[in-house]
């Protein structure tokens, strides 16, 4: 069924009986074109996009356990692409052009709401940092503003700007940057991949990958056996596990995120604001509870729960910017696990083996690149090489030594 007004209308003077399931719930047949191992955004994505841009419908999507249940509908659902480099800046930027097409595309509300991100800076060396990343974006056709104390002021009333440590001396703004509902994100990749013929097979765990004289056949999957010629692995905080079924040792070390929501309250904040003296982020979503967090807990995990040492943390980040904050109860905090590339950059590429294809190293900054990553994955797996916007995120750049060092993307993932 289309999703519509209409549709609804319809529905309200038929008693709603008109709703069907989102997507179906096939058994895995014994072999596919392709498979992608992870129904997580990425994956999810990944499978629309081959089916949508390449004609490939011949594909399951295995996932060991629901659709929504890892990282994407984890996240604190911030969207934007203000980064430094050019391969990331540009890469980023088809993803946010992607989102803005996104609901009409997939006929799906993921309620993306571009209410700008502001980072927040507090010293003058923080300031020239800034206006650099911001004329490198503007150059690269990204929207990007300096603003000054004042503007700030005006834009965000409830920030304490005269804080005695950190007082707030402006910001970079993209406006254009926003949130997304992330687990509607889930749901809507998966129905819209379901409706093209993609097969999306929940519960089942990839517990082996079978490889013949360098060359992927198929995956061994608690539901059973599955052949295929071409996999991609989309597994995100478990992605060394999985590549390790392949013999592949991924640069990569999972760590714990954790994200916190408030109490529901009346609209006290229209924008997206980051500390730029601490680890901190915080938005408000559409039902009125505060979504906010920090840094990673700091130590290797496949946990998707965190430590009360960053709970603390974050909350005084929280009431630093917000003094008001400090009245509110939150209500709830979760963990997701990371893939933490060392440089922080993705990897989206082919591998070593033929065949296997590779999607990792989203450090906290993943869901932002939810469609640019599945439109570039499903290029790389359909061509066997890479879009020229994904061409700079090989795993062999950690052997070359070409790095991609990027400084927007939150804290230096080396020094973990
Ligand atoms: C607390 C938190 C806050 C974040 N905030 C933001 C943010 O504001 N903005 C932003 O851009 N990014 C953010 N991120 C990062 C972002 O969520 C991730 O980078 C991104 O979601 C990862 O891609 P994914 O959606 O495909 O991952 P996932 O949803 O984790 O998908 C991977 C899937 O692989 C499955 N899987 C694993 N092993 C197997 C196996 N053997 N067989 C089958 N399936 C398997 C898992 O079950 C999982 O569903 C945040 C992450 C967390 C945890």
């Amino acid at each position: 069924m289309r999703y519509s007004a209409l549709a609804l209308i319809r529905g309200a003077l038929t008693g709603q009986r008109h709703w069907t399931p989102a997507w179906r719930d096939p058994e895995p047949k014994p072999a596919y074109d392709t498979l992608i191992v992870g129904g997580g955004g990425h994956g999810l994505a990944t499978a629309y996009y081959l089916a949508k841009e390449h004609g490939i419908t011949n594909v399951a999507v295995l996932e060991k356990s629901h659709i929504g249940s890892g990282n994407v509908g984890r996240n604190t659902t911030i969207i934007r692409s203000n980064y430094l480099l050019p391969a990331n800046t540009h890469f980023y930027e088809k993803s946010l052009q992607l989102w803005e097409g996104l609901e009409q595309d997939i006929n799906f509300n993921a309620m993306v709401s571009q209410r700008g991100v502001l980072n927040l800076y507090h010293s003058d060396a923080q300031r020239d940092a800034y206006a650099r990343r911001g004329n490198a974006m503007r150059l690269a056709g990204v929207d990007a503003e300096l603003l000054d104390a004042a503007a700030v002021r005006a834009m965000v009333p409830g920030l304490d700007m005269e804080n005695a440590r950190f007082p707030v001396k402006g910001g970079l703004l993209q406006r254009r940057g926003g949130t997304v509902r992330h687990d509607a994100v889930a749901w809507g990749y998966a129905r819209a991949a379901d409706r093209r013929g993609v097969d999306i097979l929940q519960n089942c765990e990839v517990t082996g990958i079978d490889v013949v004289q360098g060359r992927v056949v198929g995956v061994q999957t608690t539901r059973g056996p599955i052949r295929a010629r071409r996999i991609g692995l989309a597994a995100a905080g478990n992605s060394s596990r999985v590549a390790a079924m392949a013999g592949l040792r991924l640069p990569i070390e999972s760590h714990v995120l954790q994200a916190f929501v408030s109490e529901g309250i009346k609209p006290a904040l229209d924008t997206v604001v980051t500390f730029g003296a601490g680890h901190f982020y915080i938005s408000q979503s559409d039902k009125g509870g505060l979504v906010f967090g920090g840094d990673i807990d700091g130590y290797n995990s496949y946990a998707q729960r965190g430590n009360l040492p960053v709970v603390e943390e974050v909350m005084e980040c929280a009431v630093a910017l917000f003094p008001a904050f400090s009245r509110l109860r939150y209500l709830r905090q979760w963990g997701g696990i990371m893939d933490m590339s060392m440089d922080g950059s993705p990897i989206i590429g082919t591998t070593p083996i033929e065949g296997l294809f590779l999607n990792c190293g989203w450090c906290y900054g993943g869901f932002k690149a939810t469609p640019a990553s599945g439109w570039c994955f499903a290029h790389t797996i359909a061509t066997g090489a890479p879009h020229p916007l994904n061409a700079a995120f090989t795993l062999d750049r950690f052997r070359t030594g070409a790095v991609l060092d990027e400084k927007g993307a939150g804290a230096t993932p080396n020094l973990h």
